[in-house]
């Protein structure tokens, strides 16, 4: 099947207009027409090989949202016209045990990203949303509800379930203080979510213009983190902090932040190691933990959530040929709250 996208042609260079071959349909799987497609942080990441080497040429891309055009002949999940999502990964080994609890995410035998990476035949590079086509095991795409509007839900395939899980696995509601670094693309659903689960929410953030926004978003407080007394001021009162922070970070001074037993979960994934000093951690048993995305019954979930909560993603949606200016103005923390390319103009 023929695929029009853009794509990275080598690392650091611009996205540029890119054609490409996707798979046949097989047995099980589905095929669809793209709607939209979000730029997360980490697209950029892997387009500048800022995780170290990646494969080229790279079609990035893995909040993706379409409309069903068909179905393989033992699929029964989808029919055509159905709204569908898929995520960071497409496929997965499917018998570890991590699998077969539904967190495919930790699969043992590493799960297949949606792009920059093979398939698990070992030698067909997988690529991603930023085009107008996708093909996928209906296991690995879910069902979008009809009630959320399309563009904004794009982002809630990363960025979305990658803090909705680390919220509910961590208990985030009523009685708790959660603090959300960073207001981009993860953190603003990090607000949307962490407020409609109740939780009292701070927003720490280098951004003082982002203030009213993050209010509007459910925040109970907003802390400019460019002032280092604040850090005072808000020592030992947060029961969870989740960092979405894409540049480097000092995490001590945060952990500083942390009650009795709170716990700071790294999300954000900068590239270099933090710097955490025992005394910290040890001072009122604070953890530090991480959280990757989220398997696939918990992506259902989370969007039967936001159908009921009626959240999606602020997005700014562009055309292709905006795809560049976008990513400067995604490192410039100018993003309001993510990018969502409409798939229509590749
Ligand atoms: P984003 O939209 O660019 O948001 C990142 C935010 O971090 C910015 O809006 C900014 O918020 C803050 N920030 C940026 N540079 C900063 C700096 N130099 N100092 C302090 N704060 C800074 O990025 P995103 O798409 O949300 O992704 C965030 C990170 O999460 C990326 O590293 C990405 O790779 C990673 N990620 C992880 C997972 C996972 O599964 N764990 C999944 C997806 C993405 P303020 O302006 O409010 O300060
Ligand atoms: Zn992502
Ligand atoms: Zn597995």
């Amino acid at each position: 099947m023929e695929s029009r996208g853009y794509a990275v042609l080598k690392a650091k260079e611009p996205l540029q207009p890119f054609t490409f071959a996707r798979r046949e349909l097989r047995p099980n799987d589905v095929a669809f027409d793209i709607s939209y497609a979000g730029i997360c942080h980490s697209d950029i990441h892997q387009a500048r090989e800022e995780w170290g080497p990646a494969i080229f040429p790279m079609v990035p891309g893995h909040e993706i949202v379409g409309v069903v055009t068909a179905i393989g002949s033992s699929a029964s999940k989808f029919a055509v016209g159905d709204r569908i999502g898929v995520g960071v990964f497409i496929d997965s080994c499917r018998t570890c045990a991590n699998c077969l609890s539904g967190q495919q995410q930790y699969c043992e035998n590493g799960m297949t990203g949606t792009y920059n990476g093979y398939e698990r035949d070992g030698v067909t590079v997988a690529q991603g949303g930023y085009s107008n086509n996708f093909v996928i095991d209906q296991d690995y795409a879910v069902k979008i509800p009809g009630n959320l509007d399309f563009s904004g839900v794009a982002p809630l395939l990363c960025a979305g379930i990658t803090l909705y899980s680390p919220l509910r696995h961590w208990g985030a509601g009523p009685g708790k203080k959660v603090g959300i670094i960073g207001l981009g693309g993860l953190g603003h659903m990090g607000v949307k979510f962490a407020a409609a689960m109740g939780a009292e929410v701070t927003v720490f953030s280098h951004s003082a213009s982002k203030e009213a926004d993050a209010k509007r978003m459910g925040a109970a407080h907003f802390v400019v983190t460019k002032d280092p007394k604040v850090f005072a001021e808000q020592a030992e009162s947060f029961d969870l902090i989740l960092n979405t922070v894409s540049a480097e970070l000092d995490i001590d001074q945060y952990l500083g932040l942390l009650k009795l037993n709170g716990t700071l979960v790294v999300i954000g994934l900068p590239g270099k190691p933090y710097a955490v000093p025992a005394f910290t951690l040890l001072r009122l048993r604070r953890s530090l933990a991480g959280s990757m995305i989220g398997g696939m019954p918990e992506i259902q979930e989370m969007l039967e959530f936001c159908s009921e909560k009626n959240i999606v993603s602020d997005v700014e949606v562009i055309k292709a040929d905006y795809i560049n200016a976008a990513y400067e103005r995604t490192v410039a923390s100018d993003v309001k709250y993510r990018f969502v390319i409409d798939a229509g103009t590749f």
